[in-house]
This record gives structure tokens, C-alpha cells and sequence, in this order.
């Protein structure tokens, strides 16, 4: 695992995760190669792709669980390891430096999903209460 927490190493990893059939516009589908990185996140120190086609903007985490997670690579490739040992929440969320909190509703909205990829429809939307970070 070590290995894999390099910032760029990190992107690759989540990168395969997250988009298996291959990074594209979360709004329009257009391939990344169509976008331009027009920021880096100060936090997630990601990339911000503004596509050309349709001028939106979208990151790594876009459609995922993590989309607006001010979290890392390194955190989330980090938070997923636990997870997938089964560690308790409050262990995660010291080794990843998050709210035990977070790693709750991560780990839920996981099993909830069976994926990383929110629902399109919009369904899944019970209660809406705010989770606080
Ligand atoms: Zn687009």
C-alpha cells in the first residue's frame, strides 16, 4: 500500500476506480481530452477540468461519493483501505484525519450504492440532512 500514496500514484489508483470506462465530463460525456485543467482544488490539491464542450467543470471525484469531499487523493485511497479491512470508524478516521462522522456516511452511502457512483435518478434521496465534516 505504501507504495501507492504518492499524490500522483494516488490520482491514477482512484482514477481507475472511479472511472473504469474511462474519465469523461460529468455533465456532457465528453472525453478529457476535450477539457483543459483550469485549477488545482487548494485542499484536494485536485484537478479542476473545465470542458470545452460544454464549459462545465469537474474533477476526479464527480459522480462519486466523494464529489465535494474536501479530501485528498492520498485520504481517499487511505479511507477506502480501511473500509475494505473493516476497520472501525473512529480508527479510519485517525489515520485518514477526518471526522469519524465522514467515514460513517462514506462507508454507508458505499454499501448503500454498491459502488463509488452516485445514483443518477436521484431516488436515494430519504432524508436530506446536512453531514457535518
Ligand atoms: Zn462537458
Amino acid at each position: 500500500m505504501a507504495e501507492l500514496l504518492d499524490a500522483q500514484s494516488c490520482e491514477s489508483w482512484l482514477l481507475e476506480q472511479f472511472h473504469p470506462a474511462g474519465f469523461k465530463c460529468a455533465h456532457c460525456g465528453a472525453d478529457v481530452s476535450e477539457a483543459r485543467i483550469f485549477r488545482r482544488g487548494q485542499r484536494t490539491r485536485l484537478a479542476d477540468y473545465r470542458c470545452k464542450r460544454c464549459a462545465r467543470v469537474y474533477n476526479l471525484y464527480s459522480g462519486t461519493i466523494f464529489a465535494h469531499k474536501q479530501m485528498r487523493p492520498q485520504q481517499v485511497v487511505l479511507l477506502l483501505c480501511g473500509i475494505q479491512k473493516d476497520e472501525s470508524a473512529a480508527t479510519i478516521a485517525h489515520e485518514v484525519g477526518v471526522s469519524w462522522r465522514t467515514v460513517y456516511n462514506l462507508r454507508r452511502k458505499l454499501r448503500t450504492n454498491g459502488s463509488y457512483r452516485m445514483p443518477t435518478n436521484g431516488a436515494a434521496k430519504k432524508n436530506g440532512h446536512g453531514e457535518g465534516a
